[in-house]
């Protein structure tokens, strides 16, 4: 059966998912409503680029079950362009992408992915390295926004032994003189409640949230996982886990907890239901700088592991 659902009932199923995103003191209903009425032509200009991915940061955005991410974005802002939502395609997008350069449209740009400075045909968009891309648009951005650890750090991408010398989106403006503000959002994958937290406060507050000195936002970003973790009586009573499913805490067993920044014991992965530690796994560290770390196992009695350095 079809149901009809009225125009006020809509928004404030968006605005129940943006309270539960915990993004409630940022907006308004009035806010959402007032956003949502604004011809297309008014919104911010978005445009969100992938470099060297595997897209898992855009599945995490797009993949919200509960939560309509997507529908809360588009009341904000334009969507110009993402590479895996726009029906634009090859020279499409390039014609699209030149006209928001030509233009100097001040965009909130967003990359995912690391950028493969050593071996720039790796990745490529529009016959053009997606380095090129990132130089024609970030200069009129205002803001430079990386989603997730390649392109925060490089990430899978940039880890020893691959052949791209694939590099941040903050370290790749910077040695090239572009002073557009950054925003750093690790995770291995993004999470979606971090990426709306920090347009919300560009577009609603006009600047840019209280950012760490790696740019990443305090909210977010201001703990380690450690030190809100729910086995941090257990660490601190030496009660470790012998085996993934033990209960204690994970450090014998490789947590990276105590050397990574987010808030994943308080709000976890897809819409909050569970996190690695509150399912039985170590934190791996993916929002972490030394993420991929080249010893990824987990065995009590290795020696390696239980060491805050490799
Ligand atoms: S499980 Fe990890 S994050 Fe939690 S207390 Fe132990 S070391 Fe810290
Ligand atoms: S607990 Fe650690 S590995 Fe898991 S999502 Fe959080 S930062 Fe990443």
């Amino acid at each position: 059966m079809l149901v009809k659902i009225g125009r006020r009932d809509f928004l404030e199923g968006l605005y129940r998912g943006l309270v539960a995103m915990g993004v409630g003191s940022l907006v308004s209903f009035e806010d959402l409503a007032r956003a949502a009425a604004l011809p297309v032509a008014q919104k911010p200009k978005l445009v969100w680029l992938h470099g060297s991915s595997c897209s898992g940061c855009s599945v995490s955005f797009l993949n919200s079950t509960s939560i309509p991410v997507l529908d809360i974005v588009t009341k904000f802002v334009d969507l110009v362009y993402h590479p895996d939502i726009s029906s634009a395609t090859g020279h499409q997008v390039e014609q699209l992408l030149e006209r928001v350069a030509d233009d100097k449209t001040p965009i909130v740009f967003l990359f995912e992915g690391g950028i493969p400075e050593g071996l720039p045909e790796a990745c490529v968009m529009a016959e053009r390295p997606i380095g090129a891309w990132v130089e024609r648009l970030v200069p009129h951005a205002r803001a430079a926004i990386a989603v997730g650890t390649c392109a925060t750090r490089g990430g899978i991408a940039g880890m020893p032994g691959t052949l791209t010398g694939s590099t941040s989106l903050e370290g790749y403006i910077e040695r090239r003189g572009i002073e557009t503000p950054v925003v750093s959002i690790p995770g291995c994958p993004v999470k979606p409640e971090h990426i709306v937290y920090v347009l919300l406060h560009l577009i609603q507050k006009g600047e840019l949230p209280p950012l760490d000195e790696r740019h990443r936002p305090l909210a977010q970003f201001g703990h380690t996982v450690h030190e809100r973790c729910i086995y941090y009586a257990s660490f601190q009573e030496k009660q470790f886990a012998r085996f993934i499913g033990d209960d204690g805490c994970l450090f014998k067993l490789g947590c990276q907890g105590p050397i990574t920044r987010n808030d994943c014991l308080v709000r976890g992965h897809n819409d909050n239901i569970n996190t690695c530690i509150r399912a039985g796994h170590p934190c791996i560290g993916c929002a972490s700088d030394r993420f991929p770390r080249r010893f990824m196992m987990h065995a009590y009695d290795d020696p390696r592991v239980g060491k805050l350095k490799e």
